[in-house]
């Protein structure tokens, strides 16, 4: 497995529990390793006293070692004074039992052992350096060895050394000594099972509860990523994930007040950029269509028609003797003639018409989805509506006509084609004398 694809959470339990696992592992290695070297001074110093007392006693007793020798051996001599070794006390046996070895107890008992492990414990040597036991690797008879001279400690007896002991390199344990060195181990590893245990359980918890904080951040951002702004996490705590939870929740809501005016600002640009295009497609003075959008979107819809094979008609009109109306009322009076026309046209068409100011005094209408005959009809009644307006309110001398041509799409292949065989006709009404409606050639 690779160490990417495991998870942060288990990450940070292994993590816990080998550190802690670890740190058990020295310092119980470290405690063993101390309660040892203590445990054989205490060895050492015991057997120490032991000797001291017993070796004293042995050439007090016979006067000197080699008259103590000729009678009987040092061990034999303290086989028979058994008070002078040590003794196990009563805890010692105590611990045996709690331990459940009777045969331990049993060996205790038994002083020949005992007096052999004192044997092996130490080597002894005369006032002259010379080995009066045999111990490996001093022979009887052998001299110390320099390395060995300064840990020699001297046996006084009346203030005279009367002999030198040294300490064996190798301490031997008693039953007993072994007993409380395993009693210690298995509390070292009994200990270290239920701290790594407890290291388990407190590393879990701590890495569910810190996990569980990365994913909530996780879980914002990811909903700040499909868009959904504004999100805010509990930010407990003020350690560096508290800090980082603030940090977000100060940028997810800068980041929403950003994308709110973002979304403002297109949607003010989109409907500016909608007015701009209607406005584009507008005559300003009349608010008809302008020539523009006839050439776009008129197209579109003549070419619709053309593709379904509907009918489709188209009317231009132009307001009769317009220049000598600007002439004798004033430009403006124009406009507003300009303008009501306009409305008599909107007026008199549907909504599906397409009606537009295509310059000057000039008007077109796209009739879609009409045949010329209906779109004649719609054409003269738009003649009359203007020619018996009341324009009194405008002008009590005013009078307006138009002059409208009309053609229907049949073999044109363009709107402009359509639209120039109208004005053909528009051209036919004025030179017929005016104020009429052409729809045939
Ligand atoms: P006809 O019956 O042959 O169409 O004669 P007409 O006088 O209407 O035609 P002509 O082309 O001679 O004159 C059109 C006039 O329309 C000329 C121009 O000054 C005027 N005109 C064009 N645009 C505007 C406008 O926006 N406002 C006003 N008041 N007059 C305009
Ligand atoms: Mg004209
Ligand atoms: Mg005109």
């Amino acid at each position: 497995m690779q160490v990417n694809a495991i998870s942060l959470k288990i990450r940070l339990i292994l993590s816990m529990v080998l550190l802690s696992i670890f740190s058990i592992a020295t310092v119980g290695w470290f405690a063993h390793a101390q309660l040892i070297k203590r445990f054989d001074e205490g060895i050492a110093n015991d057997v120490a006293m032991h000797i001291n007392k017993g070796v004293s006693t042995y050439i007090a007793t016979y006067g000197s070692w080699e008259e103590a020798e000729k009678k009987e051996s040092l061990f034999h001599f303290l086989e028979k004074h058994p008070e002078i070794t040590h003794k196990p006390h009563s805890d010692e046996e105590g611990l045996f039992h709690l331990l459940g070895s009777n045969t331990l107890s049993k060996e205790i008992d038994d002083t020949d052992h005992k007096l052999s492990m004192l044997s092996m414990q130490f080597h002894l040597f005369d006032p002259q350096f010379r080995s009066l036991v045999d111990l490996p690797p001093y022979r009887r008879g052998f001299t110390v060895l320099d390395e060995d001279r300064n840990s020699l400690k001297p046996i006084l007896m009346n203030g005279k050394v009367v002999a030198y002991f040294l300490m064996a390199k190798n301490i031997i344990h008693s039953p007993v000594d072994d007993a409380y060195a395993a009693l210690i181990r298995n509390s070292l590893i009994t200990g270290s099972i239920v701290a790594a245990l407890m290291a388990l359980v407190v590393g879990s918890l701590m890495s569910l509860r810190l996990v569980r904080r990365l994913e909530q951040l996780t879980e914002a951002v990811n909903a700040i990523d499909t868009g959904q702004m504004n999100q805010f996490v509990e930010h407990a705590g003020n350690d560096e994930i508290g800090k980082l939870a603030q940090a977000f929740n100060r940028m997810s809501e800068r980041l929403y007040l950003a994308d709110k005016h973002l979304r403002e600002s297109h949607q003010q640009i989109e409907e500016q950029a909608k007015l701009l295009k209607e406005q584009s497609f507008r005559d300003p003075l009349t608010r008809l269509y302008n020539r523009r959008y006839i050439d776009q979107t008129g197209t579109k819809t003549f070419e619709h028609a053309v593709r379904l094979n509907q009918p489709f008609s188209a009317m231009i009109g132009d307001i009769d003797f317009f220049k000598s109306i600007n002439d004798r009322f004033s430009h403006a009076i124009g406009d507003l003639v300009l303008q009501e026309v306009a409305t008599i046209l909107l007026q008199q068409t549907r909504t599906t018409d397409i009606v537009a100011r295509y310059g000057g005094e000039e008007f077109v209408i796209l009739f879609p989805e009409v045949a010329i005959s209906k779109a004649a009809f719609c054409c003269e009644q738009i003649r009359l509506a203007i020619t018996q307006h009341n324009w009194q309110p405008i002008h009590p001398e005013l009078q307006v006509s138009i002059s409208i041509g009309l053609a229907e799409h049949t073999e044109e292949n363009s709107l402009s084609t359509l639209i120039r065989h109208a004005d053909l006709r528009l051209y036919k009404a004025k030179s017929n004398g005016r104020n009429q409606v052409v729809s045939l050639d």
